[in-house]
Parts: structure tokens; C-alpha cells; sequence
């Protein structure tokens, strides 16, 4: 198969991480999820004493780099996140570490120090990359760049549905109000905001069920790239 690269990019509980696993086991490629990595330095940060108000400044965050090494495996096609030789697993998807790693993600020293991670991984495998500058910054060339985006309602309500379904006690109000406070700060920061690509598709995907998007994605990369 050809070498591809695809880039999805949009707001939080637009449905990006579960939709492009599914569209990288249906193509037989690699799903790369960037928040991770994100989500990695804010639990590091966190563990070493750091508050959501330090990670934002440089002059914090930035001393602490140089002692992060992070690895991405894949073990049956999950990637899984390796900080200083311990998988991390489900440890970064705690509620606080996105406000950590939203939070970090401000930081262009901390973007600058998961730059080639990310472009190499794609260099040597046929990705589809999730995150927020994917298309705009990490993939400028990609194949296909979509921007995939829901109500901010419908995006919560996946959002709450999830939580619920793991056992977490939360309230939809909060849900809903996290999720306006971190798409408000990752649209409006200096570096490398969220934003569509001026090439990106734009899918909002509010009336669409799981497999409606699957399809739908599936249907724009074979038009796009003749890859099926
Ligand atoms: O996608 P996820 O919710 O795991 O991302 C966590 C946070 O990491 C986002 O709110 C965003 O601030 C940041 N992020 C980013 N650039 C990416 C991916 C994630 O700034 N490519």
C-alpha cells in the first residue's frame, strides 16, 4: 500500500480518537493520538509538584524537559505512551491531566520538544494523526486533512456518556463547562492554536452516529487518495 498521511484535527469529544482508531484498523494503518503526548508532560508536571498555573509558565515547565524521555509503542495496535520507561496507560486520561496538558500545551518549548516525535512517526508509517495542529503544523503535506467538530452540546453530552460508562461520577453541567474552558484556552493561545487548515475538510459530525463518521472519513480518504 501506498504511503499516507492523514491529519484530524478538532475540539474535544468531537469523537477523534475513537473514530480514527477505527478508520486506521479499517486501512490497516497506525493511529497516532498527539493529546497523549500532551497529556504525558502534564502528568509528569503534576508529579513533580507543579500546579495547572505553573505548567504555563516557561520558565517552570521548561527545566524539567531535558529529564522527560518518552517512547510510543504499539501493542495490538493501542498505542501506548512509555515516560522514562514506565507505560503510563490509562493514568493521563484522569479528568485533571486535560487541564495539565491543555495547560502545558501553551508552551512552545513544550510543542518544540514533541515536534520530531510526531513527524517521524509519520515519516516512517502510513498515519492517521489526531491532536489540534496536526494539519495546520505537524503535517503541513498530509493527504488528507480533516477538521472534525460537533455541537458543543453533543460533544459533552459523548463526553459525560463516557465518563458515566467508566464509573466516574460527574456532573453534566461540569462536563460541559471543562469542555468550553479547554477548547476557549486551546483556540485563543499564541502557539500553535486550534484551528482548521485553509485545506482541511470541515465535518461537523453532530448528526452522525460512530459508524456514520467512520464511513464518512472512509469515503473522503479513497476520494482523496484511492486508498480503501
Ligand atoms: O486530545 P486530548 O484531549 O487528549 O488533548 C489534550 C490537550 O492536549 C488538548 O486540550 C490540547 O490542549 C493539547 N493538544 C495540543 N496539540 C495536539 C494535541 C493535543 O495542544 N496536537
Amino acid at each position: 500500500m501506498k504511503h499516507i498521511n492523514i491529519a484530524i484535527d478538532g475540539p474535544g469529544g468531537a469523537g477523534k480518537s475513537t473514530i480514527s482508531k477505527e478508520v486506521a484498523r479499517k486501512l490497516g494503518i497506525i493511529y497516532v493520538d498527539t493529546g497523549a503526548l500532551y497529556r504525558t508532560i502534564g502528568y509528569y508536571a503534576r508529579e513533580n509538584g507543579l500546579s495547572v498555573e505553573d505548567v504555563k509558565v516557561t520558565e517552570k515547565i521548561s527545566p524539567l524537559l531535558p529529564s522527560i524521555t518518552i517512547e510510543i509503542k504499539y501493542i495490538d495496535g493501542a498505542q501506548h505512551v512509555i515516560l522514562n520507561g514506565e507505560d503510563l496507560g490509562d493514568k493521563i486520561r484522569q479528568p485533571d491531566i486535560s487541564m495539565y496538558a491543555s495547560a502545558v500545551s501553551s508552551v512552545p518549548a513544550v510543542r518544540a520538544f514533541l515536534l520530531e516525535t510526531q513527524k517521524e512517526l509519520a515519516r516512517k508509517n502510513s498515519v492517521i494523526m489526531d491532536g489540534r495542529d496536526i494539519g495546520t503544523v505537524i503535517l503541513p503535506d498530509a493527504d488528507v486533512k480533516i477538521f472534525l467538530t460537533a455541537s458543543s452540546e453533543a460533544r459533552a453530552t459523548r463526553r459525560y456518556n463516557e465518563l458515566v460508562a467508566k464509573g466516574v461520577e460527574v456532573k453534566y453541567e461540569d462536563v460541559l463547562s471543562e469542555m468550553n474552558a479547554r477548547d476557549h484556552a486551546d483556540s485563543t493561545r499564541a502557539a500553535a492554536p486550534l484551528k482548521a487548515a485553509d485545506d482541511a475538510i470541515y465535518f461537523d459530525n453532530s448528526e452522525y452516529d460512530f459508524q456514520g463518521s467512520v464511513d464518512h472519513i472512509l469515503n473522503i480518504i479513497e476520494e482523496r487518495t484511492g486508498v480503501k
